[in-house]
């Protein structure tokens, strides 16, 4: 039984995302009260299933495959007032054997180039000074409005809009990291000097198993020349840990990369089988659990002493910061990212929230930086 208001109302219940496209009918199936169920592709369809959604009956339900990834603008709503997420390519068609992106978002699909742009002047005009490009392999994209307008060439075009201080993406695929992509990351100063770039395992032979398409030796090759480009470049990652037949050899590649990378930061997760994918048609999950659990702890330890490291090496330096919340720690500070993605606390007014300010690292630990505000602007 859903609750209603005071005026005898209802909220209106809907399902979206992953879960509603692979497991929506079972929802309806089995007599949830749900008003409303929309597939990955079919999410720009949701104002329209909305509409007087509070006087019908029966659910409304859309898992269709489409084309169209354009979205009405007058409908979308940003919670965060310093950053635009702007979707630019939706769909894969990597399949990765643990991934089901490609079953659930379908395959890839990029948005026009025009429509981008007058997302991020829309978003820039209303306040938002960091504009973050999403996309399943972000840097995949070929403007279908556009000849020859690439992913290095539509960084360029969004860093000419007005009040965009800031450009962030993800996530890139290592294989599609161009020279002229690598090119435009040092030309332009207001992309950050920052790259999420999912490695997954260290082991090439696990790679291999992973349909992953890069190597051990192609991802450090594509690091150091993105270290000897951008040399203040900070790489983030996401690893998997235990994926079928990993060995102890192959886990102690994965610690060699991270050592060898030194990575910014780590999304690391334990390997579990998801629905449909190549890797639970065909592998057999085999690490145990507690060989999983074993190796994750000591693959975050690593990263948590790298991480150390690297912000102690911060302290003294005065980076530039854009201030984005109230510090989840003490309220009297505010919190932002260095174009390196490294969140810094201080002590500073309320008023500073949104603004770019100047802070000098004074003290640092594994997952942040504390400082003292220079000047802002
Ligand atoms: S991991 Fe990334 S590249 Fe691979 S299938 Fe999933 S979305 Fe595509």
């Amino acid at each position: 039984m859903v609750p209603t208001d005071a005026k005898g109302k209802r909220p209106v219940v809907a399902v979206t995302g992953c879960v509603a496209q692979q497991e929506g009918a079972e929802l309806l199936r089995r007599g949830q009260r749900v008003d409303v169920v929309v597939g990955t592709q079919a999410l720009t369809r949701l104002p329209d299933l909305l509409k007087n959604s509070d006087t019908f009956h029966a659910a409304k339900f859309d898992v269709n495959p489409y084309d169209n990834v354009s979205f009405p603008f007058s409908v979308t709503k940003r919670s965060d007032p310093v950053r635009a997420s702007v979707t630019i390519i939706e769909g894969c068609n990597d399949f990765c054997a643990f991934c089901v992106v490609p079953y659930t978002r379908g395959h890839e699909r990029m948005r026009a180039s025009a429509e981008i742009l007058k997302e991020v002047r829309l978003a820039a005009s209303q306040g938002h000074r960091e504009i973050h490009l999403l996309g399943q392999i972000v840097n995949h994209y070929e403007a279908p409005d556009r000849g020859g307008c690439d992913f290095a060439e539509l960084l360029r075009l969004v860093h000419e809009v007005p009040g965009v201080d800031r450009i962030r993406f993800s996530s890139p695929h290592p294989r599609h990291v161009t020279k002229r992509m690598i090119e435009a990351m040092q030309d332009l100063p207001k992309v950050c000097r920052h790259l999420h770039l999912p490695v997954q395992s260290g082991s090439s032979r696990v790679l291999a198993r992973m349909r992953r398409r890069h190597t051990r030796d192609d991802y450090l090759r594509l690091v150091g020349k993105l270290r000897v480009s951008i040399p203040n470049i900070a790489l983030s990652t996401d690893m998997i840990i235990g994926f079928p037949g990993e060995t102890d050899h192959d886990f102690e590649d994965t610690m060699s990369l991270t050592r060898e990378v030194g990575y910014s930061s780590m999304f690391s997760f334990k390997y579990s089988e998801r629905p449909n994918t190549l890797a639970s048609a065909r592998l057999v999950d085999d690490v145990p659990a507690a060989d999983k659990t074993q190796r994750i702890v000591a693959l975050q330890e690593l990263q948590k002493s790298i991480q150390t490291k690297l912000h102690q090496q911060r302290i003294g330096t005065e980076p530039e910061v854009l201030v984005d919340s109230v510090s989840r720690k003490r309220r009297s500070e505010l919190a932002g990212r260095t174009s390196e993605n490294t969140v810094v606390n201080f002590q500073a007014a309320p008023e500073f929230l949104g603004r770019l300010v100047r802070v000098k690292i004074t003290n640092s630990g594994p997952f942040s930086l504390h400082g003292e505000l220079l000047q802002g602007h």
